[in-house]
């Protein structure tokens, strides 16, 4: 076992014990940080803490990995375990990064069914808030989940799947790391594919007017709502047989465009529209092609925080309207743009798209700006539409709330209770979500 107690190869072990995640807004000093190197000194790093959380890649934006007592990391516990060549299936190093599963799939000729923006999550952080990209016909990671491996609050592993442990697979698949520790994945892949990226500047009202038709005539569709200018990028990928087809770098990066036109508009708030007009003139049509892995994430360097509401598909459009009007009423001083994805419903117990095809409406704001401002603003407009929070994002839902929009909120801390009964998993943001 590594214990990081001393070592800050970490770059998220800012001090000896320090943890912070990747836009620095949750931090917490946990009393030990360790990387078991196999499962046997895991179940034994289990056994011996009173309070554990485990993380991923820090990339959640809620405090859900903040914790006093153990920090776990799986980084060393990563990679291929075992594939299934017939149904297209792999199992995965639950540490295992998203952006090193290319190299993982690749050679057995699989990909993942669909990805989110970027891909440096670890594979079993981006399963427990049900991370998603877009696609109407797509689920979120979860959902593509065929099994897993979990290590219990006793240092147990238990192997769960539709046959095996089956109500702990319900409710495991989005779980917040509160059931114990995801040790291994079984994903439902599909073999290796390439994608055509269609990108231009769309006016805000074709967008309104036509997404809904859009997302049944594209695999993924998506756009970026820059609230001040009436204009959003809009983004389509498609399968193709085309061959790669690759773009020079942009100059400047569109991540170095965008920490530029967020000091602006952070240092002179009466720029800010301007600045966002003025974006339209960077944003040329491009096209490109290749393979999905290296298609679906994006760079994103440029800091920032998140709040995301998953809203009934069929009222997308009008609460995206409605964020974006509101806003504008306010002079919110965000230049990020809103983004707008489409997820299938699954059935999954805690998914934010449990029986519901949904509409994702994101928020971000610069990180060197508060961002509690604008999400007071917006918050409300979500809750009207009936709209379930993204777990790894900013929320201020609590247990009364979140219980009335989760149909088998029950059966979970049910299954909960008996899988934690001295509540090991449990910190203060898990509290006020499950018990407060
Ligand atoms: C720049 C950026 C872009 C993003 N883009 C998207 C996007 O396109 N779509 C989207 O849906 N989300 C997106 N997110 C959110 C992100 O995907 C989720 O918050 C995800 O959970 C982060 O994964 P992680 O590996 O960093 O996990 P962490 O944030 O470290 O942990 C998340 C949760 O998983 C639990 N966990 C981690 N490992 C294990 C394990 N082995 N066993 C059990 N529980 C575990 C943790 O305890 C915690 O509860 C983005 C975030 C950032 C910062």
């Amino acid at each position: 076992m590594t214990n990081n107690t001393n070592n800050l190869a970490n770059p998220l072990i800012d001090t000896a014990t320090h943890w912070k995640n990747w836009s620095g807004l949750q931090q917490s000093n946990p009393a030990q940080f360790v990387t078991p190197t196999d499962t046997i000194q895991l179940s034994q790093i289990i056994r011996e803490s009173k309070k554990c959380r485990v993380v991923g890649a820090g990339h959640s934006f809620s405090p859900l990995v903040c914790t006093d007592g153990t920090l776990i990391s799986l980084d060393s516990l990563t990679g291929l375990v075992s594939h299934d060549e017939k149904l297209n299936q792999s199992t995965i190093q639950a540490g295992t990064r998203l952006k090193n599963l290319g190299a993982v799939l690749d050679p057995i000729n699989q990909a993942l069914q669909n990805q989110g923006d970027i891909d440096e999550q670890s594979l079993a952080g981006a399963i427990s808030t049900g991370t998603h990209g877009t696609g109407k016909d797509l689920n979120c990671l979860s959902g593509f989940v065929e099994g897993f491996q979990l290590m219990t609050a006793n240092g147990e592993t238990l192997d769960c799947s539709r046959t095996q442990n089956n109500t702990i697979f319900e409710a495991g698949r989005v779980s917040l790391g509160s059931l114990g520790v995801l040790t291994q994945i079984t994903m439902q892949n599909i073999p290796r594919y390439r994608l055509k990226e269609e990108i231009k500047l769309t006016p805000l009202q074709d967008i309104l007017s036509h997404m809904d038709q859009w997302k049944t005539e594209n695999r993924h569709i998506e756009c970026m709502v820059f609230v001040h200018a009436n204009d959003a990028i809009l983004k389509s990928l498609n399968p193709t047989t085309e061959d790669i087809q690759t773009l020079p770098a942009p100059w400047p990066s569109d991540d170095a465009l965008l920490t530029m036109c967020s000091e602006v508009a952070k240092n002179t708030p009466l720029l800010n529209p301007y600045v966002q007009k003025l974006l339209g003139v960077f944003v040329k049509p491009t096209t490109r092609v290749d393979w999905s892995s290296v298609i679906f994430p994006s760079v994103r360097e440029t800091r920032f925080n998140e709040m995301e509401y998953q809203i009934p598909a069929e009222r997308g459009l009008e609460c995206l309207a409605e964020v974006v009007a509101t806003l504008k009423i306010h002079k919110a001083p965000v230049f990020f743009p809103l983004e707008y994805r489409y997820v299938k419903a699954d059935d999954i117990w805690l998914s934010p798209f449990y029986q519901q095809d949904c509409a994702s409406i994101s928020v971000h704001q610069y990180h060197k700006q508060d961002c509690h401002e604008i999400f007071k603003i917006v918050e409300p407009i979500f809750w009207k539409y009936g709209g379930r929070p993204h777990w790894g994002k900013m929320h201020t839902l609590s247990a009364t709330e979140l219980k009335k929009l989760y149909p088998r909120w029950e059966d979970f801390m049910k299954i909960r209770q008996e899988l934690d009964p001295t509540n090991k998993w449990i910190n203060p943001h898990l509290e006020s979500l499950f018990l407060g």
